[in-house]
């Protein structure tokens, strides 16, 4: 896992350093090592998918933002379900999703009231 600038003409890699808001290194290390993890039983159990989810989130674009940071600008996951790192993903995306059509029923619906049954 590089980024794409540190990948070309044999420039010499960095390691990836991306933040969140409050400062904390975003996981990326750690899920790729669960992901390897992962497709080493793939591999072993000679799942055609193993491939597929060795190479998952090998190539990642990021670009700056306007506070500096990194954003996720396109990015390759293999779309196994029981993947780590595509997992971490899909539910980073999914509560991104969520934020923003509670921010948007707040926003036009101010007096709506939680379905009975939810906390
Ligand atoms: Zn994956």
């Amino acid at each position: 896992m590089q980024t794409k600038n540190s990948t070309n003409l044999g420039e010499k890699a960095t390691p990836l350093s991306d933040k969140k808001a409050n400062g904390k290194e975003m996981p990326w290390r750690e899920k790729k090592i669960s992901n390897v993890g992962y497709y080493e039983l793939l591999e072993l159990l000679n799942f055609k998918k193993a491939e597929r989810v060795a190479n998952c989130g090998d190539i990642l674009e990021f670009k700056k933002n306007e506070e500096g940071r990194l954003k996720l600008a396109r990015a390759w996951f293999c779309m196994s379900p029981l993947c780590p790192m595509y997992n971490w993903r899909k539910s980073m995306k999914r509560s991104a999703q969520t934020r923003i059509i509670v921010e948007r029923v707040i926003r036009e619906k101010p007096k709506a009231r939680k379905p009975v049954g939810c906390s």
